[in-house]
């Protein structure tokens, strides 16, 4: 079925690693229109979020306008909306403004948001890293406390300096090392009076490893360049409670600190807790092997809000390399089906799963059976791999000069502090983290 224009209108919902790979393999065909929907103007790459809340990366350098990813395509067309409903049957969305949209084929793609699990203080104080909005915030929060301790060093004794970071994922792993690193090396050359080794970078996970989908081997490699950086480990332990100023762990013991770095999972985003959808495991929407949805086959779900079966049965990992590979794959479908041929089911090409740890580490389980590379090689791999990933020549280009400047100088790159509310602090906001009053000297 053809519009009045002759040719098909495809909607898809989300300019993330899903969309935009639908999308852009869609502008390929002439008798193709596209609506591409985002409630931001910019496809951002999550993967190089920690580098942004730690100072290596600027935010343009993850950031790419939607415009700009399809100057010369005519048959693509982006537009700024939050959509707030579905309508399956109709393939129609609405925006949050009223505004609908209805398509031939209608692509849902709108990724994932953090998971607190309803932990109490969560939500309010820890620092998510989900968007590029999370990591300028969390980039102030960091900058903003070593710009107080620089000031009054007797901060440090209220936490100032004590980072607990939640959850042993790529995300926990990552941000962790990142904050040793730029303790350890960009913080002495750039506040010259701040003594950063009273900092305390605490890594919680309820589980007995770090970087669970690799070998025991990178467990143990993981720990001991953590250790070696500073990084106080506990696993089988988690988060109770977050308040503005301390953490109440799981072990019963309270950290007082104002950074609280949220890395504990991630849940569907809550498009698909409308109504309209029916979620499955962990929120995300179950569908078809050709990634349609039950019952609607104009209606693909694609990317971290589905989950999409694998060769077992069990869902894909919410990874970069599934949504793009979805992405593509629905556009594949969506063009089939515009021919009358059969839709395929997805199947997904294991490139592999990589992780940084911090200067000079990472691991690599790359290829079909995951032959696992750590240390420099790995670091390499990760930098390559990552840059080519990246949606922009100039951001690549871009990226690569912010780490070799990095690499080279050890001064870091962008330290700005842009968000002054992240960076406030109130001292005496919270009453766990006050210090004891000190008694009244007893009358003579
Ligand atoms: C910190 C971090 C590190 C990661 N590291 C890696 C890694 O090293 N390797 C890897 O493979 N994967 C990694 N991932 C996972 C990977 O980034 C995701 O799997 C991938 O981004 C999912 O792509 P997506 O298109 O499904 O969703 P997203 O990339 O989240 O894109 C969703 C899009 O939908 C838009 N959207 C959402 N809701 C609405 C709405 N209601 N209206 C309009 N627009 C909406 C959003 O603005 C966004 O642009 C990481 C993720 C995070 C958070």
């Amino acid at each position: 079925m053809a519009s009045t224009t002759g040719k098909h209108h495809v909607v898809i919902v989300g300019g993330g690693f899903a969309g935009l790979g639908c999308a852009q393999r869609l502008a390929h065909h002439d008798d193709v229109t596209v609506t591409l929907l985002d409630r931001n103007n910019h496809h951002q790459f999550l993967p190089l979020l920690y580098q942004v809340a730690t100072s290596q990366l600027a935010p343009a350098d993850i950031a790419h306008s939607l415009r700009g990813v399809f100057p010369e395509q005519e048959n693509i067309d982006v537009k700024l909306a939050d959509i707030a409903g579905i309508d399956p049957a109709a393939r129609t969305v609405r925006a949050r403004d009223g505004e609908t949209w209805t398509g031939d084929a209608l692509v849902i793609a709108a990724g994932s948001q953090p998971n607190f699990f309803n932990t109490p203080g969560a939500r309010e104080h820890a620092f998510p890293l989900y968007s590029l909005d999370d990591a300028t915030r969390l980039r102030s929060r960091i900058l903003g406390i070593l710009e107080q301790v620089d000031r009054n060093p007797a901060l440090v004794d209220r936490g100032a300096l004590n980072f607990v970071i939640v959850g042993g994922g790529p995300t926990g792993v990552e941000v962790a090392g990142a904050i040793a690193d730029m303790l350890a090396v960009t913080v002495p050359a750039e506040y010259r009076s701040l003594d950063a080794s009273a900092a305390r970078i605490i890594l919680l996970d309820y589980g007995d490893a770090l970087l669970k989908p690799f070998s025991d081997e990178a467990h143990e490699y993981v720990a001991k360049v953590l250790t070696a950086k500073g990084v106080d480990i506990r696993l089988g332990t988690g988060v109770k409670e977050v308040g503005s100023g301390h953490a109440v762990l799981s072990d019963g013991s309270t950290v007082l600190t104002r950074c609280v770095i949220w890395g504990g999972g991630i849940t569907a985003a809550p498009l698909a807790g409308d109504g309209a959808l029916a979620q499955g495991r962990g929120g995300r929407v179950d569908v078809e092997p050709d990634l349609t949805l039950p019952g609607s086959p104009g209606v693909y779900v694609i990317g971290d809000v589905a989950n999409i079966p694998g060769p077992d049965g069990e869902p894909l990992p919410q990874l970069g390399s599934v949504a793009l590979q979805s992405g593509v794959w629905a556009a594949d479908n969506i063009v089939a089906d515009f021919a009358g041929k059969p839709r395929k089911p997805f199947e997904y090409k294991d490139k592999g799963i990589m992780a940084m740890i911090g200067r000079g580490a990472a691991i690599a389980a790359v290829g079909k059976r995951h032959h696992e590379v750590h240390g420099e090689l790995a670091h390499m791999a990760w930098l390559g791999v990552h840059a080519s990933l990246m949606t922009g020549t100039r951001a690549r280009i871009e990226a690569f000069v912010d780490w070799a400047w990095d690499g080279f100088t050890k001064t870091g790159g962008p330290h700005v502090l842009d968000r002054s509310a992240a960076a406030a602090i109130d001292w005496d906001d919270d009453e766990a983290a006050r210090p004891p009053a000190v008694p009244a000297a007893p009358a003579p």
